[in-house]
């Protein structure tokens, strides 16, 4: 089997206001995109990893990734699925695995990897790492300002999806055509499978593999990464 890696990398990171995309900011000792690769990297069984930047990105020539043999670089696009879908294209076989995982998870610990392929190897259609919700879920009421509460969802079996994302190539290909084209909301790659009726597996992962997404998740990706790094 071949197990290769896509990164949508291609995001500005609006929620950071940092001076740059976040995954070029630098935690402990590298940018967090490095430590996302390295992770990946760090499973023999993944050859190859397909990152997919912004067409103007400064800040990925400057980094020694850019030379890495292993790295395959691509133009992303609008939304994060017009990127994957890029990443997708430069794999040529459909047969292969592809781990999805996004840029700004650097804290994703080898053994959910290893959790995640074994699972996903053996499955119909795929297996995304996820992790059970904790806290009481609200609805909001539509369009309400201030915002106020219209219902309690119920937690039991709701789940965080995380990253990565793992399908055959051809499969996600498929689905994300489709799903794109019928205008379906698509956040993570799951969502497309589920659009055309597949059911992958819910792999259960650690809630420190979270997405750095407002400043404050800076020092906490950092921490974790210091303790998983020891
Ligand atoms: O914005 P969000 O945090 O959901 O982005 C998740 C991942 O998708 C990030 O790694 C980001 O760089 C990437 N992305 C992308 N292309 C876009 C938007 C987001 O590759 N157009």
């Amino acid at each position: 089997e071949e197990f290769i890696a896509v990164v949508p990398a291609a995001g500005v990171g609006s929620r950071m206001a940092a001076d740059r995309p976040k995954q070029y900011l630098h935690i402990a000792g590298k940018t967090i995109l490095e430590h996302t690769v390295d992770r990946l990297l760090s499973l023999t069984e993944i050859t190859r990893v397909v990152i997919a930047i912004s067409a103007d990105d400064p800040y990925f020539p400057l980094l020694p990734l850019a030379t890495d043999p292993r790295i395959i670089v691509v133009d992303g696009g609008a939304e994060r699925a017009d990127s994957v879908f890029a990443g997708l294209a430069a794999i040529e076989n459909d047969n292969a695995w592809v781990l999805v995982h996004d840029a700004a998870r650097p804290c994703v610990r080898q053994a959910d990897l290893r959790a995640l392929i074994t699972a996903a190897i053996s499955s119909d259609c795929g297996a995304i790492l996820a992790t059970p919700v904790r806290d009481t879920m609200k609805r909001g009421l539509h369009h309400s300002t201030p915002p106020q509460i219209s219902h309690t969802v119920d937690r039991d079996n709701l789940w965080h999806a995380l990253t990565p994302q793992m399908f055959r190539v051809g499969l996600l290909r498929q689905s994300l055509t489709s799903a794109l084209a019928q205008g379906a909301t698509i956040t993570d790659e799951a969502s497309a499978l589920e659009f055309c009726g597949y059911t992958p597996l819910l792999v259960t992962g650690r809630s420190d593999n979270l997405k750095v997404t407002q400043p404050e998740d800076l020092a906490l990706a950092e921490f974790y990464l210091q303790l998983l790094l020891k």
